[in-house]
Parts: C-alpha cells; structure tokens; sequence
C-alpha cells in the first residue's frame, strides 16, 4: 500500500491495481488547457495539451518538439464570431428560441460582440449550426490534432436552465420522443396525439392560464422533465455522431474530450462518447480554504472509467487572480493528483466576474511548475494504482440530478473523516451505466443512502448483494462503524 498525500484532511491511499486499457490520460500526465511555448511546455513537463485551439503548423510543431499530445477545440457556445463569419447572411437560423421565440444571449459572453451582434446561444439540433460543426470537426482533425476537446459539449441540452430550445427542429424531435414512451405514460400527460404534439404552444398556453401576475417559469410544467430528457438524449447523440466523424476523417480513432464539469447535473448524459472529461469545476476559492467538492467530480469520472483534468471555475480563478493565492491552487493541484485525476497547469486561465467579464491570470510559474515536475520525475508513484475505498458509495443518477446538493454533503462527510470512498454510478433513462455484481462486491463495506431511484435491473442487483458485506444508508452509520485505513487527526502539514 502507498500513500498518497493528506489534502483537507483527508488521506487518499492508492493500492496496486492493473488497469484494463491504456487510458486516454495517465495519472502522471501534465495537461496544458491553453497552448505555450515549448520553453512554458518543457518548464512544467507538459504532456497532454487538452483545450489546443487550432492546431496551427507553429502550434502543432511547438507541442510535437515538447512531446506534448494536441487535442484541438471546438466550441458549441463560445464560437458564435466564427459561426457568424462562416454564416453571415443566415446565422439567425441556427440561433436557440426560448420559449417566446427569442434569442437568448450566452450569459458569460454577455460583453462580447461580434460586428455588433451580440454573442447567441446557438442551438445543436438546427441543420446549419450542425454543419457548422461537423465542418469545424473535420478541419480540426485535418489539421492534424492527436485528439478534438468540444468545449460546451451539451449544446443546446446545455441551456435547459435558461429555459431554451423551442426552435422547430426541438420542438419537432419532442414528438419522436413522445412516440417511443408508453400509452400509459402518454394518457397520464394528457397526450392523445404525440404526432401533433406541439410543446411550445402548449407551454405559451400554460403560461397564459397560470395569470400574468407571476409568469410561471417553462421548467415548473409537469413534462419538463421529460424535455430534460430528450434533449439530453439529442446531445449525446449528436457528440456520438462528432466522434465517428472525427475518426472516418483521421482513418483512426480519434479520442474526444469534453468540459464536462461532472458537479453539474446531466453532464454524464454523453460519457460514452468521450474518452476523458477535461472540465471547469467548482473549487469556492472565495472561502480561502481547501474544499473536498471537486474530490467528488473525480470518483464520479472514475466511477465511468474515464480520467478527469480539471480547472478551477472562471470565478475561482478572478478570486485567485485578484487575492494573489497560489498556495490555494498549489492545493488544487496536490487533491487532484492524489485522487488519481490531473489538475491542468494553471499557466494562463480565463476568470470570469459579471463585475469584469473576461480577463485572465498569469500564474506564477515559479509555484506551480515544481509540482509538475514532481510529478513527472516520480511518474511510478502515480500511474497503475486505483482508488483504496473505506466504503463504496452507490449513486442513482436520477437522484444526482434532483438534488446533487444531498450527494456533496454526504461525500464531504466522508471524506472531512478521512473515510476513502468509491462511488458505484446506477444509470437511469439518460446515463446508461448498469450496476455489476463484481463492483458491488467489490468493496465489504456498502453506503446506499436512496433506494428509490434505480432501475428495476439495479434494483435487484441491490438487492443480492453479498451476504457477508456491510451495509448502511446513511453516512453517519458509516462514520460510527467503520474505521479509514489510513487516519490523521494532523491539522499542518504531512511530511
Ligand atoms: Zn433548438
């Protein structure tokens, strides 16, 4: 057994353990998000370059000559300029509709124009903006990027929040989903003729009846959840096309990244499409102390066997930036790594306040790179060793997605007693991800906090557990019963 390092007070042990394939990421890699230098490259041991851009000849060459892997970029959200220079008599087209039929404005992007147009949510499911990128897809890869990360890999999906897409291509797909659900289902909602079904007017109707005093919001209609649905649906589909057209281009498989920041609900929808997540996460550097939060993206990444290279959220950093604290970020980078996952080089990172709007940070170079290189140098210590888990927590995604809150405190728990936790991801309508007996019974000591949420499959598999494993189903039982493999009461720091 190895130990790994006391981050917020918890231990993180790895034990030896053969991993099946050779993952996209290894655990000793050094990931850039931004292109450098190859002197910036070669100052951290940068390997992997994961949010590349263009794959100009220059920056290709820089990265070649550093050993580093160029994941070149595609942004669903952010690109709104180039798709308006690649379509500028028809852009609006493309663009998302509320449920008024308006445009709605990209809300971090809110100070950027492109010739005077504002910068739109643009939406996944209209052919041209689909063209748009399918075509950038394909001059990414053809200029001879290793791998393609999509930035805002949800699309339209994405921006259910902001209550979008009404557009007809969304409204007309509804009606296929409607089709495939059941007649109970289907009565149950009122729907004689999902055919015909047409959401938006329905919704624009609702609103009316509910009185103009307080506008009922499109995400309180009793289908919206069946809306989150397909348009998760959609977008997973859609990345599953983008995946296939990168390899029919290259002749190759092409592996695919996404900012896929798991703390959010849903953004699990389209995991089998990618092959790492390399993701803004939530690191409340405005509290000025470590947090055990981000430890939860990481299982939830392991948990679909899929590595994770985090940043800290545009926020975090404008916090950082403008408090001068690198040793919160040193911070970052040692939870990261000891959880097996990798915390991009904070070389150069977007922050982003409403105050501000964009701007950026140059970290200090001197702070950061040694851990880096640490890393690279003691490579062994790092790579082929999985996850030692006190107890295994079993997650139904539906629950994830109703109340991800719940789940924090509950593994925050754990973790602030130094209790080392797996998390079992049950699947549900939109994350296809089955329980098996073997990681059931994997671990002796069980958490199952909710069981209202699987799928009949899960259920039973539950259900039949091992007849000699411990189970709780609540933290506080695990806390009472179950003694860390590794325990500090330490408050500095571990030698
Ligand atoms: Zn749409």
């Amino acid at each position: 057994m190895r130990v790994g390092a006391q981050i917020c007070g918890v231990w993180l042990v790895a034990v030896s353990s053969v991993v099946a394939a050779e993952p996209v990421l290894k655990r000793s890699d050094v990931v850039f998000m931004y292109q450098a230098g190859r002197p910036t490259y070669e100052a951290y041991g940068a390997t992997v370059l994961a949010w590349g851009g263009k794959p100009t000849p220059q920056a290709k060459a820089d990265a070649a000559e550093a050993g580093v892997r160029f994941f070149g970029s595609v942004g669903m959200v952010t690109e709104f300029g180039r798709y308006h220079d690649r379509f500028p008599q028809t852009y609006e087209q493309g663009l998302c509709r509320d449920v008024d039929g308006q445009p709605v404005k990209v809300p971090w992007l809110t100070d950027h124009q492109h010739q005077g147009v504002p910068f739109w949510w643009c939406c996944t499911q209209q052919p041209q903006f689909r063209q748009y990128l399918r075509e950038r897809v394909i001059e990414t890869v053809r200029a001879g990027a290793d791998g393609v990360h999509v930035d805002d890999h949800l699309g339209t999906s994405g921006g259910l929040w902001l209550g979008i897409c009404f557009c007809d291509p969304c409204v007309a797909g509804f009606r296929t989903h409607l089709k495939s659900r059941s007649a109970d289902e289907l009565k149950q909602w009122g729907i004689a003729r999902p055919d015909e079904f047409n959401y938006r007017d329905v919704l624009r109707q609702w609103q009316t009846a509910g009185g103009a005093a307080k506008k009922r919001s499109v995400q309180q209609h009793p289908l919206w959840s069946q809306w989150c649905l397909y348009q998760g649906r959609t977008a997973a589909a859609f990345m599953r096309e983008l995946r296939e057209l990168a390899a029919t281009t290259a002749g190759r498989t092409v592996p695919i990244g996404a900012n896929a920041g798991l703390l959010w609900p849903r953004h699990l929808a389209d995991y089998q499409a990618l092959d790492l997540f390399s993701a803004e996460t939530d690191h409340h550097a405005a509290g000025r102390r470590f947090t055990d939060q981000p430890l939860v993206a990481y299982r939830l990444a392991e948990a679909v066997q899929r590595p994770y290279a985090a940043t800290a959220s545009g926020g975090d950093w404008a916090f950082a930036k403008e408090h001068q604290l690198p040793g919160l970020v040193r911070g970052w980078v040692a939870l990261s790594y000891a959880a097996g996952q990798n915390f991009m080089a904070p070389h150069r990172q977007w922050c982003y306040t409403p105050e501000k709007g964009t701007h950026w940070y140059q970290g200090p170079a001197e702070k950061f790179a040694p851990l880096y290189r640490f890393v690279r140098a003691n490579a062994r210590w790092f790579d082929g060793y999985a996850t030692y888990a006190d107890v295994a927590v079993v997650l139904p995604h539906r629950s994830f997605v109703n109340n991800p809150r719940r789940w924090f405190d509950l593994c925050n728990q754990l973790a602030a007693a130094n209790v080392s936790y797996r998390l079992l991801l049950a699947g549900d309508e939109l994350v296809d991800h089955p329980l098996t007996a073997e990681a059931l019974h994997a671990c002796p000591v069980l958490l199952i906090p909710e069981r209202g949420e699987f799928l009949p499959a899960d259920r039973q598999l539950v259900e039949m557990r091992a007849g000699d494993q411990q189970v709780y189903a609540a933290a506080s039982e695990v806390l009472a019963n179950v003694k860390p493999a590794v325990q500090t009461q330490a408050d500095g720091l571990v030698p």
